[in-house]
């Protein structure tokens, strides 16, 4: 056993000891048999979280209304879930209830694809009565049971499938597929931010141009933020060499093939709920690259813009130019590393320096001679050293 799981065993161990039943489930068993890197080791048990609560003594509520708490054993944190079936689904959500079970099987049943419902005792024997192995094998995702019923109990399913062909490089089992395209309206009732979670999952695997080619062909993405009349957006980013570009350089490049004003761009973005930090940059690098068709990085664009933001920029614009995507990276990073200053902070005089020698009080008239000192260290007219901008401010007659 691989030793991620080693680790985890005296969990398991001390739950079994105490007389409940406890397993691996879910991703991580399923990405060890891919021989994929485990992200999380996610534990189902027969115990209630109340019961593991008085097993371990550093638990956290995650959501207990749904089963789960973390376990933090030797400095690794456990997601533990209680075996459950789910409840009544209304509205294609979520269940807003869940019925403890004490039932391996069940709790494996209620479980979205074959691949995600193995279970792993700490022997390394799987209990796998819906043929999950066999799928993996296979490379396919298919729902346990019939995909339509499914995906009526809970939409984000949908959005999990094809998220899965993009981390997996896996197919949809036909059945799956069909149900995709009949029942995607369904995902108009699924909470935006479980929507966003599962769209950026998508964004960041290796499939991600055959995943966003699945959302167009079963017409998905109808019914994602702000999407519906982009089909034509979509299908050019999957033309386009995107699989070395990052979530958020994707974001812009599809802002930049939807033709958004970067002044709407922020309201596309916010339909997605994007955390306020992500918009802005995205929204940043889009202005950038629309102003990288006209020229090419200077001194000043690139101190004005940032090293990250200017190599995010570059990599969309070179992508759109059908170029290598780290063109003129190195050459950007090397202009980035000659700048005298990166930024206004590094400048040898201050405000205060500026008030001072003009025996003046502060105003905008700071802000400017400030910009106008900056320009000229940065272009090298003036060494970035206290005196000398000053003897430099005295004969540009600026003092
Ligand atoms: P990863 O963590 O690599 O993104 P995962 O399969 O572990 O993938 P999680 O969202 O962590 O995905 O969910 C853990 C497990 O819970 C899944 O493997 C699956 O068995 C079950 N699961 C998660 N979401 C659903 C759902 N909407 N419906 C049914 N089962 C689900
Ligand atoms: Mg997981």
């Amino acid at each position: 056993m691989i030793p991620v799981f080693e680790k985890a065993i005296p969990v398991l161990d001390h739950i079994e000891k105490a007389g409940y039943e406890a397993y691996f489930v879910g991703g991580c068993v399923r990405d060890n048999i891919l021989g994929r890197e485990i992200s999380d080791i996610d534990i189902a048990t027969s115990a209630t979280p109340n019961e593991i609560k008085k097993l371990f003594s550093k638990t956290v509520d995650v959501g207990i209304q749904h089963g789960t708490v973390v376990v933090l054993w030797e400095k690794e944190a456990y997601e533990l879930t209680t075996f459950r079936s789910d409840g009544e689904y209304v509205d294609f959500r979520r269940p807003s209830e869940v019925t403890f079970i004490r039932n391996l099987h069940d709790d494996l049943q209620r479980r979205d694809f074959t691949m995600n419902s193995i279970a792993m005792d700490k022997k390394g024997n799987l209990i796998d009565p819906f043929k999950g192995f066999h799928a993996i094998k296979n490379k396919t995702i298919e729902t346990v049971g019939d995909a339509s019923e499914r995906f009526h109990e809970d939409a984000l399913r949908m959005m999990r499938a094809v998220r899965f062909v993009s981390q997996l490089q896996f197919s949809l089992e036909q059945n799956t597929y069909q149900a995709l395209i009949k029942y995607g309206p369904l995902l108009e009732k699924v909470a935006i931010e479980r929507k966003t979670v599962e769209f950026e999952k998508l964004l960041r695997g290796k499939g991600k141009r055959h995943a966003i080619q699945i959302l167009v062909d079963t017409g998905l993405f109808k019914y994602l933020p702000g999407l519906l009349h982009d089909q034509r957006a979509l299908c050019n980013l999957t033309l386009l060499e995107i699989d070395s570009l990052t979530e958020d350089e994707i974001w812009t490049l599809l802002l930049y093939l939807m033709e958004i004003p970067i002044n709407s761009c922020d309201g596309f973005l916010r339909q997605w709920k994007l955390p306020v930090k992500k918009m802005k940059q995205i929204s940043s690098v889009l202005q950038l690259l629309h102003n990288r068709f006209y020229h090419n990085w200077t001194i000043e664009r690139l101190y004005h813009s940032g090293l990250e933001e200017a190599i995010h920029t570059e990599k969309v614009f070179n992508v759109i130019q059908h170029q290598p995507v780290l063109k003129e990276i190195s050459t950007i990073e090397k202009l980035y590393s000659d700048l005298i200053i990166k930024d206004r902070q590094e400048l040898a005089v201050t405000g205060n320096d500026l008030m001072k020698w003009n025996n003046e009080d502060g105003g905008p008239w700071i802000k400017e001679q400030l910009q106008f000192i900056e320009e000229a260290v940065l272009s090298g007219r003036v060494d970035n050293d206290k005196d000398k901008i000053r003897e430099w401010l005295v004969e540009c007659n600026q003092m």
